[in-house]
């Protein structure tokens, strides 16, 4: 069984483009911006063309289904680690085929994360009814700033609805939990990174509890992430909406 993420809270991961523009603070240190310009595309900002992928790379979630489908499991697919999917400069067309991949791959649940919880409405396909059964939509709250996207994620309706509080930038004491289901937090990392305090953690991972709501501590994050670890009081906490597969 072969995975390609290395995102703790995933299986795979699916780019239906590269590219996006910055929004907020929790943009400022954007990884995938970093990797595109090392990969040599320069494809960030409003202005600046997105980097569309082959047709191999679309055919790739197929393979996944079709494993899925022969062992009997469900995938998580994070999509998209190197853009927004509902940003407003999205490739003429490429949302429609993700749409249409998403249809064809049933034991796949795929993990929409957007910065623009506000653009989802009118980025959903007609036959949308009460939320497509294998998709999950979630959004990225960084801290009190853009707390708002949480009443705009739950407005729209979905089988899943999580958010991911990464990276992690200030205290979120009242996190509006009615009709989340999923909460993921981690703090920056790499060169520059900005602090995260085990008092934000801990208020959240209690909400969550009080709320009954899967938490998952992703990790402390810093310039050396793999040391900082991913612990909280002693343990990690890997809960997540739905059973799931190991992915170690
Ligand atoms: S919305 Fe996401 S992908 Fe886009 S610039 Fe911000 S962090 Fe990067």
């Amino acid at each position: 069984m072969g995975f390609n993420s290395r995102i703790e809270w995933t299986t795979h991961t699916f780019n239906p483009w590269w590219g996006c523009t910055k929004v907020s603070r929790g943009c400022k240190f954007c990884y995938a911006e970093a990797l595109s310009k090392r990969y040599g595309h320069d494809v960030w900002g409003a202005r600046k063309p997105r980097r569309l992928l082959s047709d191999n790379h679309w055919r790739e979630p197929l393979k996944w289904e079709a494993e899925a489908r022969r062992e009997r499991l469900r995938f998580q697919v994070f999509c998209a680690s190197m853009a927004d999917v509902f940003e407003e400069k999205a490739p003429a067309g490429q949302l429609d085929r993700l749409w249409d991949l998403i249809r064809q791959t049933p034991n796949l649940d795929w993990q929409l994360l957007t910065k623009r919880p506000h653009r989802i409405a009118d980025s959903l396909p007609e036959d949308w009814g009460s939320g497509y059964q294998n998709v999950w939509l979630g959004t990225s709250v960084e801290d009190r700033r853009v707390i708002d996207r949480i009443s705009l994620l739950v407005k729209v309706p979905a089988k899943v609805h999580f958010l991911s509080l990464e990276p992690l930038l200030g205290p979120l004491p009242d996190l509006p939990l009615k009709g989340i289901n999923w909460v993921i937090v981690g703090g920056e990392s790499g060169a520059g990174a900005r602090p995260i305090y085990p008092d934000w953690v801990r208020s959240i991972r209690n909400q969550c509890l009080k709320a009954e709501v899967a938490f998952f501590f992703k990790q402390w994050g810093g310039f050396n992430k793999k040391k900082a670890g991913r612990e909280l009081e002693g343990r990690t906490w890997d809960e997540m909406p739905v059973k799931r597969i190991s992915v170690s």
